[in-house]
């Protein structure tokens, strides 16, 4: 029931204009964007750093780049704000690979909290950590005015007069009861993923080994009573940590993301899982005798949990035929990769490809949840159907759809009209001030590692 806690004892923490409730790769350019166009912003999470699944489980973006022969890039604006900054760092390189998900934009995570902590700062942004949404006040027109936190002092609210929900799991829209579709509740859930780091791994001599595809022989070829590996595939890339390999290969499927109890148990084996591949590379693979793992991501990465039904849902058919809509936002050429279990208990990842060399429009429609003036919502709870939402959300896309409604809540007030009402013209024209790309460029794009500077 919203309102449940919600009430007049709870003591007043802040009165801004705009609130972002998630501080991922999504919430952060939200909140970003807004405080640009001058809005009284801040930006609330429950741990105690900003970037969500970006930090606290990756190293990755993808959805810069179309994947292709000729690979164009197709986000822009804060999100390059943000490699720029990783760039200074000497902390990213590009990752080139014609298909997959494309060429990846891969940095340090530890860097990037930094990042995101000085870009939502320098900005205007009040940041809140620590900060755990649990209710959601709504007036008498059922329109939310504001949420109850809880937070080191206890519970507080705060009040808003724009609301972005950007807390991947749609918390904001289910405590306002606005209707989201769950994982598995149409098409099986995504699996999930505890990403790990092995440090000391030696690069020389795994690539003399005969590198990715050596590894890929290895786990195919594997003694599966000795290493009951989960899945025989799984990416073991470089970072820019010397030394440092980065993971996406555990796989947990058949979890409920909302149940502690489901998500308690995907965490244990997600851990198990992590040191059955610790023991493999080190036993079988050339370079990894002395690695260990260095780290474990924060928690296990949830691919899907819940989508809120907005005023449009992005569709499979609107990524496979490359459709166009009037008020687009954002462009995707990202494939389809839905990350599922096999019969066999094996990996069954399917990959489903946007025309070549061709992108989709992202409408603005997406963003805004249904019939509601006050509230956007951007990431991985977007509007789209499972399928679209395999393909639209990596993390290019998931910042895009963060400037767009941060500006776009920020440009309701200075209009004062509700979300469904901002001028979608003006919008468009703001963002390619800011450098986003909102139709597919003539330029091929740079994709050698270091030739992030030559496309910017
Ligand atoms: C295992 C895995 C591998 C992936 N691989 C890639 C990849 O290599 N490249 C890529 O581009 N994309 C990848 N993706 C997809 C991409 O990472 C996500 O879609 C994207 O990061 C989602 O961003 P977001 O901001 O919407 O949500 P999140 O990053 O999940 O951020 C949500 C934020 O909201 C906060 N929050 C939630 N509830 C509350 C609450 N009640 N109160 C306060 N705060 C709250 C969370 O703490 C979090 O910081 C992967 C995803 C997973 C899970």
């Amino acid at each position: 029931m919203p309102g449940m806690i919600a009430s007049d004892k709870v003591e007043v923490l802040a009165q801004v204009d705009v609130l972002v409730i998630g501080a991922g790769s999504a919430g952060c350019c939200a909140a970003i964007s807004s405080a640009q166009q001058g809005a009284n912003t801040m930006i609330v999470d429950r741990y105690g750093f900003a970037g969500g699944t970006s930090t606290a489980v990756l190293d990755t973006f993808y959805g810069f780049f179309t994947p292709g022969e000729t690979p164009r890039k197709v986000v822009g604006g804060i999100p390059d704000q943000v490699v720029d900054a990783l760039a200074k760092h000497d902390a990213m390189f590009l990752r080139p690979n014609t298909y997959g998900a494309g060429t990846g934009v891969t940095y340090n995570p530890d860097v990037l909290k930094w990042v995101w902590d000085r870009l939502l700062i320098s900005n205007g942004v009040k940041l809140l950590l620590h900060t755990l949404l649990i209710d959601v006040e709504m007036d008498t027109a059922g329109r939310i005015i504001g949420v109850v936190v809880a937070t080191r002092q206890g519970l507080r609210r705060i009040k808003a007069k724009r609301f972005i929900d950007a807390s991947g799991d749609a918390e904001l829209c289910h405590l306002a009861q606005i209707l989201c579709e769950k994982a598995g509740e149409i098409d099986p859930a995504q699996t999930l993923t505890t990403t790990f780091r092995m440090v000391n791994v030696d690069f020389e001599k795994f690539n003399a080994a005969g590198g990715k595809q050596m590894l890929s022989q290895k786990m195919a070829a594997v003694d599966l009573e000795k290493h009951p590996l989960p899945r025989r595939k799984g990416s073991f890339h470089a970072m820019p940590i010397p030394g440092c390999a980065a993971t996406v290969a555990v796989r947990v499927a058949d979890v409920d993301p909302m149940d502690s109890e489901q998500l308690t148990d995907a965490e244990v084996q997600g851990r198990q899982q992590a040191f059955v591949f610790e023991k493999f590379v080190r036993e079988c693979v050339p370079g990894y005798e002395k690695a260990c793992i260095g780290g474990l991501s924060v928690h296990i990465g949830v691919r899907e949990s819940r989508r809120v039904y907005g005023e449009y849902r992005l569709t499979r058919d609107d990524c496979m035929t490359a459709r166009t809509f009037e008020d687009t936002v954002l462009v995707c050429g990202a494939p389809i990769e839905d990350h599922r279990q096999g019969k066999d208990g094996q990996d069954e990842t399917a990959w489903a490809y946007v025309p070549d060399g061709q992108v989709y429009h992202v409408p603005y429609r997406t963003l805004i949840a249904k019939d509601r003036d006050e509230l956007w919502v951007v990431g991985r709870c977007f509007s789209a159907t499972h399928d679209a939402h395999a393909s639209c959300r990596s993390m290019g896309q998931t910042m895009s759809m963060g400037q767009a409604a941060g500006m776009a809540a920020a440009m309701s007030l200075d209009q004062a009209c509700g979300a469904r009402d901002v001028s979608v013209t003006g919008l468009q024209d703001q963002l390619r001030t800011l450098g986003a790309v909102l139709q597919m460029p003539d330029k091929p794009a740079d994709i050698s590692a270091n030739g992030w500077g030559a496309n910017r």
